[in-house]
């Protein structure tokens, strides 16, 4: 009995689809729904008969029973496929789409949105360093959010202000090495803020009508990550990461299908417009059933490692100094690890990225390349960091386990060497810990092990204690 409330509950929940052309009740208005909870919209009723009676159909004379031996409609649809979901055969719930609510006022209020010094402190708690990231990142958020919710109130009519400013999107744009945390940075923001986060590459992406994923892909991505619930979607954040890959090509014979033109047609999702998206698949095709999006409140951030950018910015800063100041400040931007910072849209334009791209990317959060200090804090200090990983592992087996500080010293150094940011971390740790792993629920005697420097070096052991 519960089950068919559930049911039925979600029945009221998602739109229902039309089973012949896929088009979702908001689009193609009523359905019809025959046995076996399969809907047909009127249209494709209509053309159904037209085309089985030769135009001429009196509906009051029709047998509807019969219905399932016509011809173009013999779907079998009495008898659900064994792997059915459960509340219909015929159109699976990753592909339904939740229906709409009424708009009876805006979808958050005002004080529901974190202030910035609150979403800076709880990505402390996850992200090590990148302070000046955090805190542009937490600013943009909070102003982005602020945004749509004035967005909102306009809509319904109810703001006061006379002069009726409109506050502009301020999209994202992240610049900084592999491994730096952009990703991390970002996932961890969404999940503070309990929105639908989609993850693009832009690598994937091409020009509409080629081979590769169209752009509209990102956005039915997002749309899955809010299970279908196109208003959660709506406030969401898009990644797309490797963004410097789609640079305009220097030199090229032929057809730029991957680079310029994707950032060509980025530029409608990203300023805000409604696109048609399919549910459940990324790619549009007469399966899948289309519903419309609107990006306009959505969060876009674009990241990309952008290589070369550092010596773009040099060549610049030199450039200017050899004008003015004198040579000597050469040498002291090429010892600046932090060069990206003074990354400027002239410098992004002649990496390749067009103006109005980065026009939609107003604001530049760069992050720094992880130094061998910050590795070590990457390992012991986040909420989840990887030592505690491990030292909880070992707990469930009783057993204490200590990492000294030269051990992790010896890891971050090697990690850097790697260059693949703190990503090598794990990669490093995995390698050591294998055996320590495997040999220690062997004895059920043993108490603690400590990773020394000797151990990680292959000049010794791990020191191990036994109990009592
Ligand atoms: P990027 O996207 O910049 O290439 P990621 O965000 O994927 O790099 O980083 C890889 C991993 O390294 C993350 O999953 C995270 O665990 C770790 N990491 C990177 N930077 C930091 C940081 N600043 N603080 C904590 N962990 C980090």
């Amino acid at each position: 009995m519960e089950e068919k409330d559930q049911q039925e509950k979600n029945q009221q929940e998602y739109e229902k689809i039309c089973y012949l052309c896929r088009r979702p009740e908001s689009k193609a208005g009523p359905m019809i729904v025959m046995p076996g909870n399969m809907c047909l919209c009127h249209d494709c009723m209509q053309k159904t008969f037209d085309s089985v009676m030769g135009g001429n159909v009196d509906l009051s004379k029709v047998d509807l029973s019969q219905l399932a031996n016509m011809p173009y409609m013999n779907m079998n649809f009495a008898m659900p496929p064994a792997d059915a979901e459960e509340d219909g055969p015929v159109i699976s719930r990753r592909q339904q789409v939740k229906k709409r609510k009424k708009k009876t006022g805006p979808d958050f209020e005002l004080k529901d949105i974190p202030a910035p010094h609150v979403i800076k402190r709880r990505l402390d708690e996850y992200v090590v360093g990148q302070e000046r990231a955090k805190k542009v990142m937490s600013v943009a958020v909070y102003n982005h959010y602020k945004r749509v919710y004035a967005e909102d109130m306009r809509l319904l009519g109810e703001t006061q202000d006379a002069e009726d400013v409109r506050i502009e999107k301020s999209n994202i744009l992240m610049i900084g090495p592999t491994g730096s945390g952009k990703t991390y940075l970002v996932k961890t923001l969404a999940r503070l803020l309990d929105v639908p986060l989609a993850i693009a590459d832009a690598t994937s992406l091409t020009e509409a009508g080629y081979i590769g994923d169209d752009i509209e892909s990102v956005v039915s991505k997002l749309l899955a990550a809010a299970d279908n619930d196109v208003a959660r979607a709506e406030h969401g954040i898009i990644f797309i990461d490797e963004i410097d890959k789609i640079a305009k090509k220097k030199e090229t014979s032929t057809r730029d299908v991957s680079g310029e033109s994707v950032q060509q047609e980025l530029l409608k999702l990203l300023e805000g417009s409604s696109v048609e998206v399919p549910v459940g698949s990324n790619q549009k095709n007469a399966l899948s059933p289309m519903t419309t999006v609107n990006t306009d409140n959505i969060l876009f951030i674009c990241g990309g490692a952008f290589p070369d950018l550092e010596n773009i910015i040099k060549e610049r800063l030199s450039r200017a100094s050899t004008m003015g100041f004198g040579a000597q400040l050469k040498d002291q931007y090429d010892r600046d690890n932090n060069i990206l910072s003074h990354v400027t849209n002239e410098d992004l334009r002649a990496f390749g990225m067009i103006p109005e791209f980065l026009g939609r990317l107003p604001v530049i959060v760069t992050l720094q390349s992880l130094t061998e200090e910050m590795l070590v804090r990457i390992l012991k200090e986040p909420k989840n960091a990887i030592l505690k990983q491990y030292k909880k592992l070992l707990e469930m087996d009783e057993v204490k386990l200590v990492f000294e500080e030269e051990a992790l010293a010896w890891i971050a150094g090697e990690a850097l060497k790697r260059g693949t940011g703190a990503r090598a971390l794990r990669a490093i740790l995995e390698e050591y810990m294998l055996d320590i792993m495997y040999e220690i629920p062997k004895d059920s005697n043993i108490g603690s092990v400590v990773i020394t420097r000797p151990y990680l070096e292959k000049s010794g052991g791990p020191l191990i204690q036994m109990r009592g």
